[in-house]
């Protein structure tokens, strides 16, 4: 079923967020990923694409992924983009609170292990905690958008409140490096010059926080111990 995924990635604002739209190219419904800084340009993309915005999926609730006040910015992101479109709201439970005053009853809590249809596409949900507690990831066929959890040659910020070094750790040995090494690996800034995506197998061979063989020594690479 892989000719029918659609999937466009987008560098966006001033912190090289990538903002993705992913459905399916047959029945025209698509989910925008971490919609932020510029909704019109979002918006215009999925009208060009001739693709129904029915989801927004959330990776976790930092201001420069569903907009809000950082560094006295005003980060356009969900409540804009839901004056324009009607779409559910897909968050991890655990930070689902963060986006009430945003989303309200639009709001769709998900957990580990949830599957959503995006008109003949499927996104698994899969719950990675650790650089905040309701950090996910989405595998869409042999795509796994990783959100601040997985970059290209590194791993999120595990020293803000409400990281874990611990979880991210287990989040990345258990769940994430589990996958196929043939997924592709879709990150939620770009962090390495001139590369957008990588693979799981290659972040394997090269990625030195993934390569950790104990929690110890994960803890000692991330500045933890
Ligand atoms: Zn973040």
């Amino acid at each position: 079923m892989g000719h029918t995924l659609y999937l466009k990635q987008m560098e966006l604002g001033e912190m090289a967020n990538y903002v993705y739209l992913i459905g399916s190219t047959r029945t025209k419904e698509a989910a925008v990923i971490d919609p932020a800084w510029e909704i019109d340009r979002i918006v215009k993309l999925a009208q060009v694409d001739e693709m129904r915005l029915t989801h927004i999926l959330v990776t976790h609730t930092h201001p420069d992924h569903v907009g809000g006040k950082l560094f006295g910015l005003q980060i356009q992101g969900v409540a804009e983009l839901l004056e324009r479109v009607d779409a559910k709201v897909v968050v991890h439970q655990a930070e689902a609170g963060h986006l009430i005053p945003l989303a309200g009853s639009n709001i769709k809590r998900v957990d580990h292990g949830d599957i959503l249809n995006l008109g003949d596409v499927t996104v698994t949900i899969i719950h990675t905690p650790g650089h905040t507690p309701g950090s996910q990831c989405f595998l869409v066929q042999d795509c796994l958008v990783t959100g601040d959890t997985l970059f290209i040659g590194s791993c999120g910020r595990v020293d803000l409140p409400g990281s874990s070094p611990e979880q991210m750790y287990d989040s990345l040995t258990n769940r994430v490096m589990r996958l196929d090494d043939k997924t592709v690996v879709l990150p939620g800034h770009n962090y390495a010059a001139g590369r957008t995506s990588s693979s799981i197998g290659e972040e394997r061979k090269k990625n030195p926080y993934v390569q950790c063989r104990s929690l110890a020594a994960f803890l000692r690479a991330t500045g933890n111990a």
